[in-house]
């Protein structure tokens, strides 16, 4: 197979877009078809200060290194979560992306959830209903918690996650399977800011997961090669599993279920907007991010909840 564009040999073949490129041209492809996106989802211009979540993981490194190839203003931060339990994967991860941003000379904010509030997300998760057993909703609600004060008390104007196509695509056919409409209004590439939340942005999600771990190792990314231990036997899994089932028999499915969800949206087709208005928010007593109850946040009741029952 040879690349289309310099006849050398091809380094990746997309079967969903008929396109095998070279090494050389992969690593410029990436790049401007996420500033095309970019702009497509007017996520963000080149005067804005953007905050990149960055886990160690090859997607949000990737993102973060073709922002700054393209020129934009782009922070890191770095959520420790305190997973160490086995394979030492919060301490490893944090060490990649520390190690990334100094190659770079890039400003990295950590921001460690057990130094903060006393509490890492196992310790939560075992103090707190949310857990059923894993710790995954607890971690949840404190990224967003995390991620948004960060951007918030930083001044950043937009949150970027590293979220590609197989992500979305897996939340989205969740979503569908329950009919979830809530949860289907706000799933996109761009979450306007709103009632103190920060914009969020997701400038990858029309990559496939392959064209990004081929980014990485084309550019020579060091990044966490294992998951989170506890993301074993989880749904999103299941349904990654299940779409490539898809994938393997019509290339592009995943692709056209997305965007094909995201152009029925649009147009009105599928929902009543009005329906999911959000409800009054007030200011959280103890941080200030908006809640839905006119106590304490959902994030400081568990944190205080965990810190009594320690
Ligand atoms: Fe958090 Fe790990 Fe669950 Fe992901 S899999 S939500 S990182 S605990
Ligand atoms: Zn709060």
């Amino acid at each position: 197979m040879k690349c289309r564009k310099c006849q050398n040999k091809a380094s990746i073949h997309m079967r969903q877009h008929k396109l095998a490129l070279c090494k050389e041209h992969y690593l410029e492809w990436i790049p401007e078809q996420t500033e095309k996106f970019i702009k497509k989802y007017q996520m963000f211009t080149h005067e804005e200060n953007i905050l990149v979540a960055v886990s160690g993981g090859k997607d949000s490194l990737s993102l973060w290194d073709i922002l700054v190839r393209l020129g934009y203003k782009a922070d890191g931060v770095y959520l420790g979560l305190g997973i160490d339990e086995d394979i030492n994967y919060s301490h490893e991860s944090q060490r990649l992306c520390e190690k990334f941003a100094a190659e770079k000379n890039l400003k990295l904010h950590v921001v460690d959830i057990e130094k903060e509030y006393g509490q890492s997300i196992p310790m939560l998760a075992q103090s707190s209903h949310r857990g059923y057993g894993k710790p995954c909703a607890v971690c949840g609600l404190a990224k967003r918690h995390e991620m948004n004060r960060v951007a918030r008390d930083l001044g950043y104007d937009v949150l970027a996650t590293g979220h590609n196509l197989d992500d979305e695509a897996a939340v989205l056919f969740g979503n569908t399977l329950s009919w979830a409409s809530e949860f289907l209004l706000r799933q996109g590439p761009v979450l306007p800011e709103k009632n103190g939340l920060a914009r969020k942005v997701k400038p990858l999600c029309r990559f496939y997961e392959r064209e990004m771990t081929a980014y990485a190792l084309l550019s020579g990314i060091e990044y966490i090669y294992e998951e989170c231990p506890f993301a074993e036997g989880s749904k999103s899994i299941f349904y990654k599993e299940t779409l490539n089932q898809l994938e393997t028999v019509r290339p592009g499915a995943k692709l056209i279920f997305y965007l094909g969800f995201l152009e029925a949206r649009k147009s009105g087709e599928l929902f009543i907007e009005k329906n999911v208005e959000a409800g009054v928010l007030h200011d959280c007593p103890k941080c200030g991010q908006p809640t839905s109850t006119p106590d304490f946040c959902s994030f400081c009741r568990m944190i205080e909840k965990a810190n009594v029952e320690a």
